[in-house]
């Protein structure tokens, strides 16, 4: 069992859509994990997108998560609601402007010595007379730079439960992404979620195992910030037939899609069995039963329970 601990757990789904059953087994996984060692539990909606994400679908995946029963501590947090969290957090990190375009960076990154993935520094090093001729080109086209953290290492090691010490790239990853001057400018994803995780108290991150390659990335930028890194729990995907993450278009795979045909208790009892355990009925039962030493370690695949 991994380390009990006062801190807590969260899960942070993005508001675009009705969570599936990959979602609910990894939004049971974290509330179980948390649970099974002491923690809180929190909710936080990852709604920087506004463009993607909507007020509707936030409070369907909410309700979703509570017929489940699984039970949240404290106020659910909203990233839309955190922009000056986010500010304050900029002003304690080493930042620079970056004027590339997405072609830019795509053929720059194709260079033979850059990391495949990473940024390749192009604006890293300008001097202050060409930072001020890209941000008045840019300008001309009513178009912001993009900030980026200025990296002092260039990978970083997080422990997970399921992976061990894992050393993963780090580069200079944008903070806040540029774009149209009239816009809002959206905050990145690596930023608001090292930001809110330390708001939140949250010591353990349990989450799919598509994000473990950013870990490395946001624990540096925890430890940065002063922020205590997280332990980290990346747990394998929902897969569908052929192979692929699940998505909503495999069918009747959404809480509220599969209620239309099975009482909660069979589909509880899916997602226990998804997760090795038979017999139980309720979240409270699959607690009870809960043991990570035991948990699957390959990818689940759909309908094959
Ligand atoms: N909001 C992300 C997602 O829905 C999860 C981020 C995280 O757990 O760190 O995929």
């Amino acid at each position: 069992m991994p380390e009990t601990s006062s801190g807590a757990g969260r899960y942070a789904p993005s508001p675009s859509g009705d969570l599936h059953f990959g979602n609910l087994r990894t939004a049971l996984l974290a509330w179980l994990f948390a649970r099974g060692t002491g923690r809180a539990f929190h909710l936080r909606v990852e709604d920087i997108d506004t463009q993607r994400s909507s007020a509707e679908s936030a409070q369907r995946q909410i309700e979703d998560l509570l017929t489940l029963g699984l039970d949240f501590d404290g106020c659910v947090v909203h990233q839309s609601d955190r922009f000056p969290a986010y500010e304050q957090a900029l002003t304690e990190l080493p930042v620079y402007e970056c004027y590339c375009s997405r072609r830019e960076i795509r053929e720059a990154a194709a260079a033979p010595h850059v990391t495949p993935g990473t940024y390749p520094g192009t604006c890293r090093d300008l001097t202050g007379a060409e930072r001020a001729r890209r941000r008045e080109e840019l300008a001309e086209e009513d178009r912001v730079p993009a900030l980026r953290l200025r990296a002092g290492v260039t990978e970083w090691t997080v422990q997970d439960y399921f992976h061990g010490p894992y050393t993963g790239t780090v580069d200079d990853f944008v903070l806040r992404r540029g774009g149209r001057a009239d816009q809002g400018r959206d905050w990145a994803y690596n930023l608001a979620v090292v930001v809110d995780d330390g708001h939140q108290g949250v010591d353990q991150v349990v989450r799919g195992d598509d994000l473990l390659s950013s870990a490395p990335r946001q624990a540096y930028l925890a430890h940065l910030l002063g922020l205590p890194e997280p332990g980290y729990v990346h747990v394998p995907l929902v897969l569908n037939d052929r192979g692929q993450r699940l998505a909503k278009r495999d069918g009747a795979v959404t809480l509220r899609e599969m209620l239309a045909d099975a009482p909660l208790a069979e589909i509880v009892g899916r997602l226990a069995a998804s997760l090795g355990i038979t017999g139980v009925r309720t979240a409270g039962e699959l607690l009870e039963h809960f043991n990570p030493a035991e948990l699957p370690r390959e990818p689940f695949v759909w309908g094959s329970v």
